[in-house]
């Protein structure tokens, strides 16, 4: 294992808003600028609780679209990722850091990404998640902040086991950042790479159960 961290939970830090409830308040945010720009909140989906939950950067086009997360090309390929991992989108939650799609599908910024990350800290007291896996550096970088994890680089953190301790039950979850799926969109070689992480990732969960 490659790093603990901690966090501790507000005591009464959402154990009474329902997921639902959580979506209506994004839906309704203006808490940033990408309020102006989308069509649609992204805040995510999946069972509630979940052992797994995946994050990416942003919603793209599609996703702004549908209100849906990883949805188009990306998505497909998300879907088959999560397959050879023995895993189905039925039983993992899927979010990303920020809820609204930046203009041009450009990176979110720093002040979007601190305003958004309130709503993810809830989803992860909600869902309960054993395994959080960030897709991408943007998310890696987020979430490694928000567990107060060193993160000397994307490429040192990647493909690895970090084990955070969260509450006052001190409940374990194991952070594995992956490149994110839309990489292969772009960069087609670079899907050997992307299988390679969730590979890995295949393996943790494997010997972690
Ligand atoms: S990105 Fe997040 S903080 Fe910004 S408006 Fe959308 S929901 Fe609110």
């Amino acid at each position: 294992m490659d790093g603990t961290g901690d966090r501790d939970e507000g005591a009464d830090m959402s154990s009474t808003v329902s997921m639902d409830q959580l979506g209506q308040r994004i839906a309704a945010c203006t808490l940033c600028p990408l309020a102006l720009s989308r069509i649609r909140t992204v805040p995510g989906e999946g069972p509630v609780p979940s052992a797994y939950l995946f994050v990416g950067e942003a919603p793209g086009r599609t996703e702004d679209e549908t209100g849906r997360p990883f949805v188009g090309r990306a998505g497909k390929i998300l879907s088959d990722l999560l397959a050879s991992c023995s895993l189905s989108r039925d039983e993992v939650f899927i979010t990303s850091v920020v809820k609204c799609r930046p203009p041009g599908n450009r990176a979110p910024r720093r002040e979007e990404i601190n305003s958004c990350l309130p709503y993810l800290e809830e989803q992860v007291s909600l869902l309960s998640p054993r395994f959080i896996v960030p897709m991408g550096r943007h998310a890696t970088m987020a979430l490694f902040g928000m567990y107060m994890l060193p993160f000397p680089s994307f490429g040192d953190v990647r493909g690895r086991e970090h084990v955070v301790r969260e509450g006052e039950s001190r409940q374990e979850r194991i952070i594995v950042p992956v490149l994110h799926p839309a990489v292969a969109t772009h960069n087609p070689p670079a899907r050997w790479d992307l299988e390679s992480d969730f590979q890995k990732l295949a393996r943790i969960i494997h010997s972690s159960r």
